[in-house]
């Protein structure tokens, strides 16, 4: 992991970098928020640390700085006497918050968690009955057959399979597949549904893709006899 810590009192810096790089993490520290602000939001680390009160600018300030530019999942270390900073951090898009004086072991395992949160164990694989994607070759296939999917439709499917059993609406799949905020032309979705639908589930008795009226579209395997 790669771990930033903001924070002034050299004790504390002191304690978390060695403790942290005990760990094997690859630590940073900023002694003010200036400094905090500048390495946080031009580099990308895994998480950080980052004390509330600062010289320069404050933990809120680094972590509006941020959040403007990046998502980093951020722990805030906070006084016990200010509730008010916690609930400010929070709302502000801090993670979590520790209050000072806090255990080392504690917040190890804030940031592993924080850290797997922020990063979802990549499937490398998609299984749906017998349709297989592979995500890192870019290729499907369907009972072994290869199907031919153009860039997009690859991306359609995968969208739809990172997500097997739920709906996802057109609006959705305009933002997640085109990137478009969408008002006007679902039409681009329902086109690119029915080439889709054609390829990887033309030949084949067991659909995959189905259509939820007024919803959306869901990719699963359903059981013989139920409503396609
Ligand atoms: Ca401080």
């Amino acid at each position: 992991m790669k771990i930033l810590i903001v924070e002034d009192e050299a004790k504390t810096a002191d304690y978390l970098y060695k403790g942290l790089s005990e760990q094997s993490c690859v630590v940073d520290v900023a002694r003010n928020g200036i400094d905090g602000r500048h390495l946080a939001v031009e580099n990308e680390y895994d998480a950080i640390v980052l004390d509330v009160m600062l010289p320069g600018v404050d933990g809120f300030g680094v972590l509006e700085a941020l959040r403007a530019r990046r998502q980093t999942p951020v722990i805030m270390l906070t006084a016990r006497d200010r509730v008010e900073d916690r609930v400010r951090g929070l709302q502000s898009g801090a993670d979590d918050y520790l209050v000072k004086p806090f255990s080392f072991l504690e917040l190890l395992a804030r940031l592993q968690a924080l850290v797997r949160r922020g990063k979802p164990q990549e499937a490398a694989q998609l299984q749906i009955a017998d349709l297989h994607v592979d995500l890192i070759a870019r290729k499907a296939s369907r009972g072994g057959a290869r199907l031919d999917l153009t860039s997009k439709e690859f991306l359609l499917l995968t969208t739809l399979g990172r997500r097997k059993g739920q709906i996802l609406s057109k609006t959705e799949l305009a933002e997640l597949v085109w990137d478009m905020n969408f008002d006007s032309n679902t039409n681009v979705v329902e086109v690119a549904i029915k080439r889709l639908r054609v390829k990887i589930d033309g030949p084949f008795e067991h659909k995959l893709l189905h259509t939820i009226r007024g919803m959306g579209y869901v990719l699963e395997s359903r059981i013989a006899g139920e409503a396609a």
